[in-house]
């Protein structure tokens, strides 16, 4: 991509939200029922700040560790930012996520659900919304439910640890068409009865929001390519 003077964050922010706006349009839905989740990962504080200085307020990162290295100080600039955690969460990492992140999109397993509902119990604890990740392309090296799991999963999680499951989020196979994966998300969370789906990044978030998705993950067309 050459370098220009209008090739900034906040024009290529600008032209995300226009675009999302285009295809919720598109989609005779409205386009402020769709939620653009900044994904910051790997980028500084500084490569960050002209996204909020534009208004951005919804950022995802995909590490706990890197997520508490940056964002505690631009809060203290900017407290109306929600911070969204995107990538694989460990047991060991529960109780700083719980602290750190407004919305959690991975729950995928029995054991991290047991985590963090017992992290969330604990008194004074933040309430972070939870999504459960499902692994639409049964790929054995990514991370998600399996699809027929999902239900069920999403069932216990409710009745044995009450947490309530807000959606679905899902990253589909890279050689695979997205909207396929989208659609069967879609159809998943009509079954389970969440408001929340979770789909769709820089390649493929207008094709996301044709199959009703309410929060996409947008990352390289905002902040550029990640080094
Ligand atoms: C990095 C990442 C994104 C953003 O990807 P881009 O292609 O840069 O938009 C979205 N979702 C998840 C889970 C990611 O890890």
């Amino acid at each position: 991509m050459p370098a220009s003077v209008d090739d900034t964050v906040a024009t290529r922010l600008a032209n995300v939200r226009r675009s999302m706006a285009e295809a919720a349009i598109r989609e005779h839905r409205d386009p402020s029922s769709i939620t653009l989740v900044a994904v910051s990962k790997t980028f500084t504080a500084d490569e960050i700040t002209p996204a909020l200085v534009a208004g951005q307020r919804v950022f995802g990162e995909n590490r706990v560790q890197e997520a508490k290295g940056k964002w505690p100080a631009l809060r203290e600039r900017f407290p109306d930012i929600e911070l969204h955690l995107i990538g694989p969460l460990q047991t060991n990492k529960a109780r700083e996520a719980v602290a750190l992140f407004e919305v959690i999109h991975t729950i995928d397993r029995p054991r991290i659900a047991e985590v963090i509902a017992a992290e969330m119990a604990r008194p004074g604890a933040r309430q972070p919304r939870l999504l459960v990740q499902v692994n639409t392309g049964e790929e054995t090296q990514k991370a998600g439910i399996a699809p027929a799991e999902a239900a069920e999963f999403v069932a216990w999680c409710r009745a044995a640890l009450h947490l309530a499951i807000v959606g679905l989020m899902c990253i589909p196979p890279v050689e695979e068409e997205p909207s396929v994966h989208f659609a069967f998300l879609a159809e998943l969370g009509r079954e389970i009865e969440v408001p929340w789906l979770s789909m769709g990044m820089s390649a493929d978030y207008a094709a996301a929001i044709a199959q009703g998705a309410t929060h996409v993950r947008v990352g390289s067309a905002i902040f550029g390519r990640r080094g």
